[in-house]
């Protein structure tokens, strides 16, 4: 069995019960049981228990790349659309900066397109020491054969430690393709990075089991670690025009850009709804309003200070705001200047989909709630006298 209790030492304590995510422990006559079924092997009982009474097996991982130390830098996928670079790079470019600091390495940006020589400054100003640049007609756009062709082709040649890409529907596509190709670890949808100041290597911190958890995820024996991270998790760097970067162009043979897929047309998507990653304030719902009809409170509010809407997801199951509003993990990740939740707890799925706003505003009638953990200023308070109380005085300041 590859997780077991050893009954001689259990006491029955119940601290692995609290530990477990997945409700697969019970006490029993003063014995831990854990349900097979529902067990994950997600190990967080083992620590939890401070008599040493629960034993998980863990496959040995005897495979380890032999030439681990000749793999150095930082390398940022740089994600283009119509020759220009898109602001996730820039974000990825300042991450990967300040990671670069504690590894005493430098930071490159690979950059595949077609006419793409006015983008290169800004990407040096913003992070890249290097750029990595391929550029051809057929490759103008992205494609996942070519891409995936070439970036492996580079990373065999150069050998980067870490590789960041943006959680995009581009990245997504491209950087599981390279990690199967190459034979090296992806983890997706990061929402922290650093690194181990002992190993030197790259810990990768992304909710996990359903956002009940936070993992954070090592690839100790593989060489690149592969990490993923949505847009507007992390923040670019400022613009610095004093950085020198170097290009280092990069050609291949035509073959590397055969493609099985034939681009006909790109069609823009057409957002019905306001942009949220875009939006400098969000005002966001969540169940405290109580019913579909008082999200024109909320409405009210955006409106009043030129925001955007959003909305927790209990909003969205219950039918009172679509889809395309939810912040979340299985919603939108937003980083605007201002957010402000109102009647939202602030569990862990919606806190990592906002926590990187530089004002958080929360409104809730529970002084306990989560949410003012993470909040810059709480109202504690009925949001249905507070919220239309802030519309009517943004109105007259703002003159709305
Ligand atoms: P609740 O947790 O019910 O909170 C309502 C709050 O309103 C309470 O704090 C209450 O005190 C307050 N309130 C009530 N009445 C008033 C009033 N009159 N005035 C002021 N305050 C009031 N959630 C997301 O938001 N986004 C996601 O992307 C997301 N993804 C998920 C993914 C998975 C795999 C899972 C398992 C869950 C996910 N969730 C997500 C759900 C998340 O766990 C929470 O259930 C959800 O965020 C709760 O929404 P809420 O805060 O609106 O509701």
């Amino acid at each position: 069995m590859p997780i077991q209790i050893i009954i001689e030492k259990c006491t029955g304590c119940s601290l692995c019960i609290k530990a477990c995510p997945f409700d697969a422990i019970r006490v029993i006559d003063k014995k831990a049981l854990i349900d097979l079924d529902k067990c994950n092997l997600c190990g967080a009982c083992v620590p939890a228990c401070k008599l040493k009474a629960i034993l998980l097996e863990k496959p040995q991982t005897t495979c380890v790349l032999t030439d681990i130390l000749d793999y150095k830098g930082i390398w940022v996928f740089i994600e283009q659309k119509n020759s220009h670079v898109q602001s996730v790079s820039y974000e990825l470019l300042g991450k990967a900066q300040e990671l670069a600091k504690k590894l005493n390495t430098q930071v490159s940006g690979v950059l595949i397109g077609n006419s793409l020589d006015d983008q290169l400054d800004e990407l040096i100003f913003r992070g890249a020491d290097n750029i990595y640049l391929v550029e051809a007609p057929e490759i103008a756009n992205f494609q996942d054969e070519p891409y995936t062709n070439i970036l492996v082709g580079l990373i065999k040649k150069y050998k980067p430690e870490i590789i960041l890409c943006g959680a995009t529907a581009i990245g997504r596509s491209l950087i599981s393709r390279v990690a199967v190709s190459i034979k090296a670890g992806l983890t997706a949808d990061c929402t922290g990075l650093d690194i181990d100041p002992e190993r030197k290597i790259l810990l990768q911190t992304r909710p996990a089991f359903g956002g009940n958890i936070m993992a954070t995820i090592i690839s100790p024996n593989y060489r690149p670690q592969m990490a993923t991270v949505r847009h507007k998790v992390m923040q670019p760097m400022e613009q610095d025009l004093r950085r020198k970067g170097k290009i280092i162009r990069e050609n291949f043979v035509s073959k590397t850009y055969f493609s099985r897929t034939k681009l006909i047309d790109i069609v823009e998507e057409i957002e019905s709804t306001v942009n949220l990653a875009e939006a400098d304030i969000i005002v966001s719902g969540g169940r405290g309003l109580g019913a579909k009809e008082n999200f024109k409170i909320i409405e009210e509010l955006a409106q009043s200070l030129g925001a955007a809407v959003g909305s927790s997801r209990a909003a969205v199951d219950a039918g009172w705001m679509p889809y395309s509003h939810q912040v979340g993990q299985t919603g939108r990740t937003v980083a605007p200047k201002i957010y402000i939740a109102c009647g939202i707890s602030g569990q862990i799925q919606h806190l990592v989909g906002m926590q990187s706003s530089k004002i958080i505003i929360a409104i809730n009638k529970d002084p306990e709630a989560p949410i003012f953990k993470v909040a810059t200023y709480g109202i504690v308070g009925d949001l249905f006298q507070i919220a239309p109380a802030l519309s009517k005085k943004f109105k007259e300041i703002l003159k709305k």
